[in-house]
């Protein structure tokens, strides 16, 4: 690892832990009770271990083919005291393979997701390609759609509808091989402010945790509206380029 690259990280990462530090107090909110996921899509496996190094040992990946080899990549020391958020769109014919090296899927967003996750992670487990079941997060859709064209699925940010999630809950409930642990969402890219949509997400968890009392996490915010998030009481940030920088090509 380049000394240079080593010192970036640290710097960024400082600066986003004081970031969060400073929205919690504001929010009179207690740091302890927030993970920071270090984003790291796009970014190297050697940036994994700098960043694991530094104790940032909860990461993010987005895509199933870029994750499994980064992490496979990895030394086995690491990769031990690693949590791997799978966030990104999950491709059904993709579950067998997330199962492997995710530690929880943030991004399930449809009823036919939650079999294929559901009996890809029993054969995982099975199979000891995994010690304990998978962790989901119901994905849920805030961007309200009569307001405009751009609020469609082209809009490329996914989830369930609002309404859905009681159904998704009652469904994953049923796999051993799952735990729900609570919902996520991206902020809409139009319509209101990332504050009020993490509010309104934050009502949809309070919903859901009277049937599943143990769904608690509150997965919202990133780089650009992580304050927003600590604010309306996130306990996941999914924090990418405000530490790891803007993204290389391809991949
Ligand atoms: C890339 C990504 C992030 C991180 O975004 P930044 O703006 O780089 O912090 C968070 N959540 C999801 C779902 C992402 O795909």
């Amino acid at each position: 690892m380049n000394a240079t690259r080593a010192d970036q990280l640290r710097q960024r990462l400082d600066q986003v832990r004081s970031r969060i530090a400073r929205a919690c107090d504001e929010a009179g909110r207690d740091p302890s009770q927030i993970t920071l996921i270090a984003v790291t899509k796009y970014h190297p496996a050697g940036d994994i271990c700098e960043l694991a190094q530094l104790g940032q040992t909860a990461i993010g990946e987005s895509r199933d083919q870029e994750a499994g080899a980064k992490v496979s990549e990895l030394p086995a020391d690491i990769r031990a005291e690693l949590q791997v958020h799978f966030v990104g769109q999950v491709q059904r014919n993709k579950a067998r393979s997330i199962v492997r090296y995710a530690d929880v899927v943030h991004s399930l967003d449809r009823a036919r997701l939650v079999p294929a996750l559901g009996k890809a992670a029993a054969s995982a487990l099975e199979a000891g390609e995994r010690t304990s079941p998978l962790s989901v997060l119901i994905q849920v859709n805030l961007q309200e759609s009569e307001n405009d064209a751009g609020a469609d699925a082209s809009s490329g940010r996914g989830g369930a509808e609002p309404e859905q999630v009681p159904d998704l809950a009652r469904a994953v409930l049923q796999w051993p091989s799952l735990v729900l642990r609570g919902v996520m969402a991206v902020a809409p890219l139009t319509g209101q402010s990332s504050r009020a949509a993490f509010e309104r997400l934050a009502e949809i968890s309070r919903g859901l945790q009277q049937s599943a009392p143990e769904a608690r996490w509150i997965s919202a915010g990133m780089s650009g509206d992580l304050e927003d998030a600590v604010a309306a009481g996130a306990t996941h940030l999914r924090v990418g380029s405000a530490i790891l920088g803007s993204r290389t090509q391809g991949r």
